[in-house]
């Protein structure tokens, strides 16, 4: 099949919606952005062998390339629109874009998105997708809102993904990391800071303090676990996994203490567990410890940034 017929057949007459003037096919896409909303764009690019095992099926890596950048756009609180997607492949193989593109649009369809534009080359397997959503004027969720005394939530469970990549059990949660856009959503107005945790917990919360110019109390015996992990490893060991592992694309954010009776709402609106887990404090220091007050002395790997 020739590059036309392949976008024909695989990319074109996606979505639908209103607000795409010019979709797959000419130069360029032409879009418009609802009144009083700003643009949130982001991109991301997965290597075979270096963001995903290399026998990875085509229907996680075309979910994955999506999710990491849904992810995103999660973290800013943005509401997802269009998307991109530039793929390079060694050879068009059918079976294998069908089942890409089964992975991609069933990602795209549940959050409303449309496929816009991209690009086809042939070449070590690469796939570079960039997503847009839109903000209220001013909204977004930044890295550099929180303040002292804020508290610190994380979404869902951490450290699964982690563990994933070396035990080879818990696989959906590292192939099919779950965006949490609504949560995002609902947090506009409420989080001060807030950002997505792919590189691991102490690494990405380490982004929001540096931005913040604050520092962090971390309740290590609060860290949420799956039931999955606490019964895979040691209780020490999961609360590393949880730490330093990343590829959880959990969000972690902050809220101001006035602001915390809103967090169980939303939790219940959008089904997806909350967990406080610390403070944010003005002294510039990470301090983790348990709950009794005992100080935590396990190593952090992903920690890199404060
Ligand atoms: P150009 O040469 O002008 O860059 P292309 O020939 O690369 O355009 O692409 C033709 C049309 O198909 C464009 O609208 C482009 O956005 C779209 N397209 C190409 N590859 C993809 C893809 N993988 N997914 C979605 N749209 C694509
Ligand atoms: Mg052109």
């Amino acid at each position: 099949m020739a590059e036309f017929e392949l976008i024909e057949k695989f990319f074109k007459n996606n979505g639908g919606r209103a607000d795409v003037i010019l979709g797959i096919g000419d130069d360029c896409a032409v879009v418009q952005v609802p009144p009083q909303h700003q643009l949130a764009i982001t991109t991301d690019t997965l290597i075979s062998g270096v963001h995903f095992p290399v026998d990875t099926s085509p229907y996680d890596i075309g979910y994955k390339s999506l999710a990491v950048n849904l992810s995103d756009l999660a973290a800013m609180g943005a509401t997802p629109a269009w998307v991109t997607l530039a793929l390079t492949l060694p050879e068009a193989d059918e079976n294998w874009l069908i089942e890409f593109c089964r992975g991609f649009f069933t990602l795209a369809k549940q959050f409303g998105m449309e496929l816009i534009g991209g690009d086809l080359t042939r070449g070590p397997l690469s796939i570079t997708v960039q997503a847009q959503g839109f903000l209220p004027e001013g909204k977004a969720l930044r890295r550099c809102g929180a303040k002292a005394g804020d508290l610190i939530f994380v979404t869902n469970t951490l450290g699964d993904a982690g563990f994933a990549l070396r035990e080879k059990i818990l696989e959906d949660r590292l192939n099919r990391p779950e965006p949490r856009v609504r949560v995002g959503e609902k947090l506009l107005g409420i989080a001060s800071a807030a950002i997505d945790i792919s590189d691991g917990l102490a690494a990405d919360l380490g982004h929001i303090l540096k931005s913040s110019h604050m520092g962090a109390t971390i309740i290590v015996d609060h860290l949420p676990l799956s039931a999955a992990l606490k019964k895979s490893v040691s209780a020490d060991k999961a609360i590393s996994f949880a730490l330093n592992s990343g590829d959880d694309y959990e969000l972690c954010f902050t809220v101001s203490p006035e602001n915390e009776n809103l967090i169980s709402q939303i939790s219940h609106d959008t089904n997806v567990s909350i967990t406080c887990i610390g403070k944010i404090t003005s002294q510039k220091t990470f301090t983790l410890q348990f709950e009794n007050g005992k100080t935590y002395d396990g190593k952090i790997t992903g920690y890199q940034h404060f």
